[in-house]
């Protein structure tokens, strides 16, 4: 062990635990290290797994009283990989499952270490879900803390629009329930400013009846990419807030039902999801389905729950990621001349870039309401580079930091927090928001001085900027 941890103060603290402790040398250390990004490949002390908030209390006891360095694991997706760490101590959430939906007053009490997948299992068996990723593997935690946006968003808003109260664990210890009624001051910042306060053992959310939605992509040729892109920008300014888009460039395209284009090859695409009557949905996603014209459409009426697994063959663990992010407030001729020329030049066939338009219920919640801003962008860029050959890091990367660069003048300034990579104080200053920072920093004052939660896009407690 890389620190001066005694067997014995080991062998208690695993004692005392309900759930396991793992450490290196034991069979389950290396596939317990793993997270989602195979990038990330850290060496922690112990592993400890929890299974209910008593294991939390005990491990955050355990970790500052012997000073360890503290990473906090729910769904284990993060890019950054700020989840784990070398040598201290992995505080795992991702075996509490337990969710506890009520149909009455139409929410959901659901444990920290659930994936959208299994939150939407259980919310849909009775008809009903809230905002969540579009991944099902991703973790319902660190998408909530910070702020979570999907297809549901522009009719309902974020999740942490959807948060009704949190229970959270202090550095110190001690069990905090955060609402609208109780500690206030932190459900305004729980909801868009991450893991810096405590650990969050459980959510409460607010529910929505949702049914079946008329959804899935159209593909288009990759030449007509500009094209397709102009044609996006303009019809998203007009669609009602039960439609939620958005347009994907990928560099290879495998989707089976892709008949018409030969496996490998580049295709623009639009995913699409219309939460209301479908005869109406049919109606406003005409020129979508026009437009081009597509090579495939692959739009048809389909269970919530399928919509939200759509997307995972394109997201499996393990592979090289790195990911640049940012805010863009429009979508003009230029921007989209710098898009489809780095389009033309990716270097990996596994790369996608994302545009994932906003607007509707994000942008009528006010900056200041919560810690989760910048709701007035048009769209989320995401450029998500992967590749699978270490040896090709530096050339996926440079293409990667490039293309970020050249975007850089189209930019609101903002970036998401949840894609944020290591990027540095300043793209963290300006994923919360120069505006929001200050009130953050208070309460990262008032319930965490220590900075004993800095693994994450972290908030500096005022006198601790020598971290
Ligand atoms: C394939 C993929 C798809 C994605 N899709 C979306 C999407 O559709 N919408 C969206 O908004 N985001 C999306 N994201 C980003 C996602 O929101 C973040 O990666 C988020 O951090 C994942 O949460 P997690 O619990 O899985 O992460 P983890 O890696 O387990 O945690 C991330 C960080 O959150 C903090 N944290 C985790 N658990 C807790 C807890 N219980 N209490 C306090 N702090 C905690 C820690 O600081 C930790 O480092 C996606 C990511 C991936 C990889």
């Amino acid at each position: 062990m890389g620190m001066n941890l005694s067997k014995n103060l080991t062998t208690k603290f695993r004692d005392s635990l309900h759930g396991t402790l793992v450490l290196p040398g034991d069979k389950d250390y290396d596939t317990g290290r793993r997270v989602w990004n195979g990038m990330i490949d850290k060496h922690p002390s112990l592993i400890a797994y929890c299974v209910d908030s008593g294991d939390v209390i005990k491990a955050v006891n355990f970790a500052r009283a012997q000073g360890l360095l503290t990473a906090v694991r729910s769904g284990g997706h993060n890019v950054a990989g700020n989840a784990v760490c070398d040598d201290g101590i992995v505080i795992d959430l991702s075996r509490m499952k337990q969710i506890d939906v009520n149909t009455a007053s139409r929410t959901a009490l659901a444990q920290a270490g659930l994936t959208w997948g299994e939150f939407d299992h259980a919310t849909q068996t009775v008809g009903l879900a809230t905002t969540g990723g579009i991944v099902s593997r991703t973790g319902i935690a660190g998408l909530t803390l910070g702020g979570g946006i999907g297809w549901l968003m522009r009719k309902f808003g974020v999740t942490c629009d959807n948060l009704l109260s949190a229970n959270m664990i202090t550095a110190e210890g001690q069990r905090l329930t955060v609402s609208g009624y109780e500690n206030q001051d932190l459900y305004w910042g729980l909801r868009g400013g991450g893991g810096n306060f405590g650990i969050v053992t459980d959510f409460e959310y607010r529910l929505h009846h949702i049914g079946p939605v008329l959804a899935g992509t159209v593909y288009y040729p990759a030449a007509k990419a500009a094209e397709i892109l102009r044609f996006y920008r303009d019809y998203i300014a007009e669609i009602p807030d039960e439609l939620a888009t958005m347009f994907v460039y990928m560099a290879a395209s495998r989707s089976p039902s892709l008949a018409r284009l030969p496996v490998g090859s580049p295709a623009a695409a639009i995913h699409v999801c219309y939460v209301g009557a479908a005869a109406v949905g049919e109606k406003i996603l005409r020129p979508v389905r026009e437009v081009g014209p597509p090579l495939e459409d692959a739009v048809r009426i389909m269970p919530y729950v399928e919509l939200q697994t759509m997307l995972d063959s394109s997201a499996p663990p393990n592979q090289y990621n790195f990911w640049k992010s940012s805010y863009l407030a429009h979508l003009t001729d230029e921007a989209i001349a710098v898009l489809t020329s780095y389009f033309n030049t990716m270097t990996s066939p596994l790369s996608q870039v994302h545009l994932q338009h906003l607007e509707g219920q994000v942008r009528r919640v006010g900056d200041d309401e919560m810690a989760f801003s910048h709701r007035n962008a048009l769209c989320a860029l995401n450029i998500v580079t992967k590749w699978e050959d270490p040896r090709e890091s530096e050339k996926h990367i440079q293409w990667t930091r490039d293309f970020e660069a050249a975007m850089r003048t189209f930019s609101t300034g903002g970036v998401y927090v949840n894609f944020l990579g290591e990027e540095g104080e300043d793209r963290v200053t300006a994923a919360y928001g120069r505006a929001n920072y200050p009130r953050l920093a208070a309460l990262k004052n008032k319930f965490d001085p220590t900075n004993f939660f800095r693994l994450n896009q972290n908030i500096k407690p005022s006198g601790q900027e020598a971290f």
